[in-house]
């Protein structure tokens, strides 16, 4: 299974991504844990990458587009991924086509901008080891704490109120001509994300056709 999931920042892309992963056995590539791993790390991407992300704007294509490269060619890709949060933009999808991939289908979650707003205040995330919780659908057993590491839990500084509304912006102009673009290949199915997790999980069974 090589599977694209679109949506809007805070759709809820890494949860379901989790879920399939854990379904099909295969592994989840999220360019943007990439990047924050190399932020953390403070490695010359992280350094590239620091002054766009914590804007709420996209990397350069040629950035990401060598990461999500290199990172196909590694073993434990050849069953099949699940790419969360990549392709961003159509420079990005064209250059997957380049590489030869047979998709096997584009997912996208929809969830109203005023949902998404409301959802990421409840964002959290290791400073350590990057874990992800939410204060209301997944929250951590020690308040502040990562379940993980016992690192301390903090607000991504791109999920700050003010970047979350420039983030959706640039989603908008620039990733959701995706669904388009997959449309027209005949590889888009759309799940409409639910108040609760269980019942997105249920809606994206659905529309991948898998039980
Ligand atoms: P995410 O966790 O997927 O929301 O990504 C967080 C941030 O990383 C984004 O707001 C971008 O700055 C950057 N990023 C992640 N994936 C991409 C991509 N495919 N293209 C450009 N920038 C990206």
């Amino acid at each position: 299974m090589k599977l694209i999931l679109l949506g809007a920042p805070g759709a809820g892309k890494g949860t379901q991504a989790e879920v399939l992963s854990e379904k099909f056995d295969i592994p989840v590539i999220s360019t943007g844990e990439i990047i924050r791993n190399a932020l953390r790390q403070e490695t010359t991407l992280g350094k590239q990458a620091k002054e766009y992300i914590d804007k709420g704007l996209l990397v350069p294509d040629n950035v990401v587009i060598g990461i999500i490269q290199e990172r196909l060619n590694q073993d434990d890709c050849r069953n099949g991924f699940i790419l969360d949060g990549f392709p961003r933009t159509v420079p990005q999808a064209d250059a997957l086509a380049e590489m030869n991939i047979t998709l096997d289908k584009v997912l996208a979650i929809e969830v109203a901008d005023e949902k998404i707003v409301q959802r990421m205040s409840g964002r959290r995330q290791c400073a350590k080891c990057g874990a992800t919780y939410h204060l209301q659908y997944k929250p951590p057993v020690k308040e502040s704490i990562c379940n993980v590491c016992d690192g301390e839990l903090i607000v991504r500084k791109d999920d700050e109120p003010e970047t979350v509304q420039k983030r959706l912006e640039v989603y908008h102009e620039q990733t959701e001509p995706l669904k388009e673009y997959y449309k027209d290949k005949g590889l888009l199915v759309v799940a409409y994300g639910q108040e609760e997790i269980k019942d997105t999980i249920s809606e994206v069974f659905k529309a991948l056709g898998v039980g």
